[in-house]
């Protein structure tokens, strides 16, 4: 049995960066990671995907991006190497290979239970991240067995996909990325659209994340808001890398020949219920849309900027064609189905009694009720940022502070 200040469960972005705060304060940690570091940037991702952020919104504590082209997109391998050399940079702790099993509460911490032997810890950080595994729903269940159905998690490029049509259910950053890659690869593809946020790649000359980050919209709490849960569970946004810097919006897909159709309702044999909702949801992006836009123009006046970038351009709405409310995969050649219908978590392994109903850890900003035991990289944490490389960084000083206080309090009382 080893022993170890804190244990930090993942070797992502959110791992590292606690792993970072952590060396700078001084406290003995372990990162326990099943796979390799930034394993999930590695391997469940697909090969054409680059990061939706630009390069230069990477910043994580004591780390930033120093490449030639900071408002470019990182591939998966920049991204990983990227992560990499972080963990090098200040010596990360990092034991590779090594799978938690269970996380114990024993007197004064924790016992950690691993594939590769126990550790014992006063803290422990869970950063095993917010898109642990895919979320599908119970009715993909019901399809026929001639389908080939796949999550962005295990997708890979459309040489996997059979023949044939492609229906694609979810209409933020994942499925607007497949629907298109997988209609330039020559099928035909359904895309059923659900709640989605629309955004223009650049506005007024700049990139849309620069404005989000000068505008502070991504520093928001969770105190600034009205409905936290409703800010959680926001569908992510609808844009894409590419050295062009080109928008993809569901009117370019529609422009291309990407079938739009509504939600995705219920399975009956071969035959997919749609709703008749198109209209009601593109026109709720749309004006979601403009309501930032004109935040942002808002924003230009008031900093100065007016005069010195582009005029405001005209984002036309989308305006889908008319869409069914049923369609028959068999009769239209439709051979595979893409779940990009969101992620969920799962934390089988913890043996403490921290999750709520739904399955998730209960949380105020990373701290849990149990002394010790805390959680990172989780959507709008603590800010609308939390879950971005760029926005770990803030969560995990501030963790870094608690836990240490954490350890201070539990020694005197030893
Ligand atoms: C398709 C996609 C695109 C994204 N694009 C962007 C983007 O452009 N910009 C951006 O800022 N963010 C983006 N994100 C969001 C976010 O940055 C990523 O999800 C990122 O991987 C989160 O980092 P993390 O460290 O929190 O979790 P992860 O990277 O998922 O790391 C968790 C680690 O925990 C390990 N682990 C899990 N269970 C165990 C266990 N029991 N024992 C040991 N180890 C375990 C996993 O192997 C993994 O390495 C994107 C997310 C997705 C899904």
């Amino acid at each position: 049995m080893r022993r170890t200040g804190t244990v930090i469960i993942g070797g992502g972005q959110a791992g590292l960066a606690m792993s970072r705060c952590l060396t700078e304060r001084g406290v003995d940690h372990v990162v326990l990671e099943r796979g390799r570091v930034a394993e999930s940037w590695r391997s469940e991702r697909w090969d054409s995907l680059r990061l939706l952020t630009p390069c230069w919104q990477s910043r994580l504590p004591g780390w930033s991006y120093r490449g030639p082209d900071p408002d470019g997109y990182m591939t998966m391998a920049e991204v990983t190497d990227y992560l990499e050399r972080y963990a090098r940079s200040f010596g990360a702790p990092v034991r590779t290979g090594t799978t938690v099993e269970s996380v114990q509460r024993r007197r004064g911490g924790f016992l950690v239970t691993t594939d590769r032997g126990v550790w014992t810890a006063e803290a422990v950080v869970v950063a095993t991240g917010h898109c642990g595994r895919p979320r599908i729903p119970a009715m993909a269940r019901d399809l026929p067995d001639t389908l080939l159905q796949l999550a962005p998690t295990w997708y890979r490029n459309p040489e996997q996909l059979p023949a044939g049509g492609c229906l694609v259910v979810g209409a933020s950053a994942s499925g607007v990325q497949l629907a298109d890659e997988i209609h330039r690869s020559g099928r035909d593809v359904t895309l059923a659209v659900g709640r989605h946020t629309r955004l223009p790649r650049r506005y007024r000359g700049s990139d849309i994340m620069w404005w989000l980050d000068a505008m502070g919209v991504l520093d928001e709490s969770v105190d600034d808001v009205f409905n936290i849960a409703a800010s959680r569970s926001q569908p992510s946004l609808q844009l894409v890398g590419r050295s062009d810097h080109a928008s993809l919006d569901l009117g370019v897909l529609q422009d291309a020949g990407v079938r739009l159709v509504g939600r995705l309702h219920a399975v009956d044999g071969d035959r997919v219920v749609l709703g008749d909702d198109l209209v009601a949801t593109t026109a709720a992006a749309d004006a979601k849309l403009r309501r930032l836009l004109g935040r942002v123009d808002r924003f230009a006046v008031d900093a100065g900027l007016e005069g010195s970038i582009p005029a405001a351009e005209p984002i036309p709405p989308v305006e889908p064609r008319p869409a069914p409310t049923a369609v028959d995969l068999a009769a239209e050649g439709i051979r595979s189905v893409i779940w990009a219908t969101g992620f969920e978590r799962s934390y089988p392994y913890l043996k403490v009694p921290v999750l709520d109903e739904r399955g998730e850890i209960r949380h105020r900003g990373g701290v849990t009720e149990v002394p010790g035991l805390y959680v990172i990289g989780l959507a709008f944490m603590r800010r609308r940022k939390s879950t971005y490389i760029d926005g770990v960084g803030e969560d995990a000083e501030y963790l870094a502070d608690h836990l240490l206080d954490h350890l201070w309090v539990g020694r005197w009382a030893a």
